[in-house]
């Protein structure tokens, strides 16, 4: 697949620190199964608004649908989501068409964006036309994160795009930017107006130009998180080791105040020591670069079967009784039952069988979405006061 030097995906990034697009352009890309589920999530996705929007027959649909099941990373809980997301499209479509009944629906259409950004372009998932508007919606599979539509700039980007290939043909004024994230059932919108997101085109126009050129100031941040070279850029490890630096209070104990502050700075310092840890390795490893301090050795390991089967048959053929050599029959977990049964069926079949205990306690941010612990105590004294 064809990337942009200048991805919507990573425009957030390229837009707040602009020499790193020609410096992660170096680095090579490394795939991760969750990207690659993320892929097949789409092709599926895909073949099934196709079909609902009546591209092919069943008999097609149903062998495209059974070569990509045959993908290694294929779970039937996959088909939940994509459906979900597909229904979310057809829905958007049948509303569009209550008001244009030719609107049009389109489908993994290339979005180009070079007017604003060199050589930028992307894919825009499914995009709606209709009368004087554009929905360009865009389906994210993963659930790592929660990603919200609001002055996104890679939905703005794609609005972009979109905005450059239809405007002449159907008088844009409208550009509705859809999220749908159906593992974390969420669906963010955002609508802007034409003349809005040209004049945030030109904005963006020099900031991109210097990117391109790998021109500009580095400017670590959240943004870093996913940057290819984190684990060896100045610029980011100057930035962590501000805490190092930092300036705590006098006196033979840490305040509140400054546990507080290390606790706030505590992840990502852990994900960056982290990156670094596994670059080196890398780089030692198949790499041969030395550090000074540091060797190579092998690793822990633990001892394993060389095969099961004859571990099994020379103990059974010993005398030993098989019932005291297997374990007894285990259930798949909750996620992996849920992964190869998919979450309708999980829903149906086993809501009323399964609970989620209460966990343990954990210190958060104050902007944690979950609602503050009780522990028994408050709960008691609360229950007093009402009663
Ligand atoms: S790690 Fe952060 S500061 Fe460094 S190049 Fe990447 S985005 Fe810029």
């Amino acid at each position: 697949m064809a990337h942009a030097i200048l991805s919507a995906s990573g425009s957030s990034r390229w837009m707040a620190c602009p020499p790193s697009a020609r410096l992660e352009e170096k680095e090579p890309e490394k795939t991760s199964s969750f990207a690659e589920e993320g892929t097949l999530a789409h092709e599926i996705g895909e073949q099934i608004i196709r079909y609902n929007n009546n591209e092919f027959t069943k008999t097609t649909f149903t062998r495209r649908l059974n070569k990509l099941k045959k993908d290694k990373l294929f779970a039937n809980e996959m088909l939940d989501y994509c459906d979900a997301y597909a229904e979310i499209v057809r829905e958007k479509y049948l509303n569009a068409k209550k008001i244009t009944p030719d609107a049009q629906l389109i489908v993994e259409q290339r979005l180009d964006f070079s007017s604003y950004v060199p050589s930028g372009f992307g894919t825009g998932d499914a995009l709606i036309i209709a009368d004087g508007t554009v929905e360009v919606i865009d389906f994210k599979y993963g659930k790592g994160v929660e990603v919200s539509a609001i002055d996104n700039p890679q939905m703005k980007l794609y609005g972009l795009g979109a905005l450059d290939e239809y405007e002449m043909l159907y008088d844009i004024q409208k550009i509705h930017l859809t999220i749908v994230q159906p593992r974390l059932e969420n669906i963010s919108e955002f609508t802007i107006t034409a003349a809005d997101l040209y004049s945030w085109g030109e904005y963006i126009k020099p900031i991109a130009d210097k990117a391109f050129k790998g021109e500009g100031e580095f400017c670590p941040g959240s943004h870093c998180m996913f940057c290819r070279v984190k684990a060896k850029c100045r610029a980011y490890a100057d930035e962590q080791m501000i805490l190092a630096k930092y300036d705590f209070k006098d006196g033979p104990f840490l305040s509140d105040i400054d546990i507080a502050d290390i606790l706030n700075r505590a992840s990502d310092f852990k994900k960056w020591l982290t990156a670094v840890e596994e670059f080196a390795l890398d780089q030692a490893v198949n790499h041969g670069k030395d550090y000074p301090g540091f060797k190579l050795v092998e690793g822990r390991s633990n001892r394993k079967y060389l095969d099961q089967d004859k571990v099994l048959k020379a103990l059974v053929d010993y005398g030993y009784e098989e019932s005291i050599l297997h374990k007894p029959k285990e259930l798949l977990g909750i996620t992996a039952m849920q992964k190869a049964i998919g979450k309708k069926a999980f829903e149906e079949l086993l809501s009323d069988l399964v609970i989620k205990p209460t966990g343990k306690p954990t210190l958060v941010q104050e902007s944690d979405k979950r609602p503050a612990w009780q522990s028994e105590d408050d709960a008691k004294k609360d229950f007093q006061e009402v009663i």
